[in-house]
């Protein structure tokens, strides 16, 4: 549930960050609250079936489980799904809120035997609530230092014992010892263009849009393969098939108004295209530096590397290597240039349909 407070950033309508124009209730609303609601990430979905049913027949809380993949893919929803599933309460807070170890000690003396505790960003804790966090997730015990100075002494107390549901965009900057915590540990990917539209329909029947498929597979192809995007995509389409048309979307109006909100064929915007233009007119195609790249563009790093990269990769138009990023010629085709006179990379041969 990342948020951002860049403006430009903000007004993308694929930015599969939350923004403004997500409301709470509404999200709220669309929001699978089981596991078979859940469409897609089944590899995900069986691990968590047996998981659950197992610590269940034990009375037993769910070991700690971390969620990693690109914003926008579920991952608050899931860990709402898992407390549903194990019969169980759920707080919900985030890396950057938790500031004070007293803070992240407030919310889990609070927490009861079995409760979920879902921490979004986790990556963004400090190193002074990790530590606080290790003994906690260990042994279900948190040591507090009372006084200062030679009279201080440790107190330690037990905790009920909880599951801790983490999710991060980035894995990677997740420090080995608390990474190590985590018994379970579950990637989501972006989802495929039939289980957006699964998703679509599900949320227009809920938000009670009328929309055949034709029309919600138009908005699939274009979401990223991402569900926030596609029920933005949605959102956005109602608006201009209630003025334009009957209300009903179909087919034409999804194209004509994802035309309109200049949301390309295969879901890029101009952000995208703005990263893709400057490696191959800048840079003649790569391989060049993301810090580079996002100062030539004027964007953050980190947005690129979550935002945009990850289905840019997933098309096949961008590859990085140990030297940075690289366009592909799929992408040049895509854009509209012609290889041979641009002196771009030589066209690389993978399979796209
Ligand atoms: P994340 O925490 O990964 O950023 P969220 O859990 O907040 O993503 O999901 C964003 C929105 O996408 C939610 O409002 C939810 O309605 C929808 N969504 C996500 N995954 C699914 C899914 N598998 N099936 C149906 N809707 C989904």
């Amino acid at each position: 549930m990342l948020e951002t407070g860049d403006m430009e950033f903000e007004n993308r309508v694929v930015t599969p960050v939350r923004t403004g124009s997500d409301t709470d209730d509404i999200e709220f609303s669309l929001r699978p609250s089981t596991l078979n609601e859940y469409i897609g990430q089944e590899k995900v979905k069986e691990n968590l079936r047996i998981f659950i049913e197992a610590a269940k027949k034990r009375g037993e809380p769910l070991d700690h489980v971390l969620l990693y993949g690109p914003p926008g893919l579920g991952k608050t929803t899931l860990s709402a799904i898992i407390a549903h599933e194990m019969g169980v309460n759920i707080r919900i807070t985030s890396g950057p809120a938790i500031e004070k170890p007293g803070d992240l000690a407030a919310l889990l003396t609070n927490l009861s035997d079995g409760d979920v505790l879902f921490i979004d960003e986790i990556h963004r804790l400090s190193r002074a609530i990790e530590e606080v966090l290790y003994p906690a997730l260990e042994d279900f015990a948190l040591d507090i230092i009372i006084g200062k100075g030679p009279s201080a002494r440790s107190l330690r107390i037990d905790l009920p014992k909880f599951t801790l549901v983490g999710a991060t965009t980035r894995s990677g900057q997740l420090t080995a010892p608390l990474r190590d915590r985590f018994g379970v540990m579950l990637r989501l990917e972006l989802y495929t263009h039939e289980q957006l539209c699964d998703i679509i329909m599900r949320s227009s029947v809920i938000l009670g849009i009328g929309c055949d498929k034709a029309g919600a597979m138009e908005m699939a192809g274009r979401s990223r393969g991402t569900p926030r995007i596609a029920n933005r995509l949605l959102k956005r389409v109602r608006d201009f098939a209630e003025v334009m048309g009957d209300g009903r979307i179909n087919k034409d109006i999804a194209k004509i108004a994802l035309d309109r909100l200049e949301i390309d064929g295969l879901g890029l915007d101009s952000m995208d295209k703005r990263m893709l233009n400057m490696i191959i007119k800048g840079y003649n195609g790569g391989p060049v530096g993301l810090e580079t790249l996002a100062a030539a563009i004027g964007e953050e790093a980190v947005t690129l590397e979550d935002v945009c990269e990850p289905y840019l990769m997933q098309l096949g138009f961008l590859s990085r290597t140990p030297r940075g990023r690289c366009v592909t010629g799929l992408a040049y085709k895509h854009l509209g240039y012609n290889i041979e006179n641009d002196g771009g990379e030589p066209l690389q041969q993978i399979a796209f349909d």
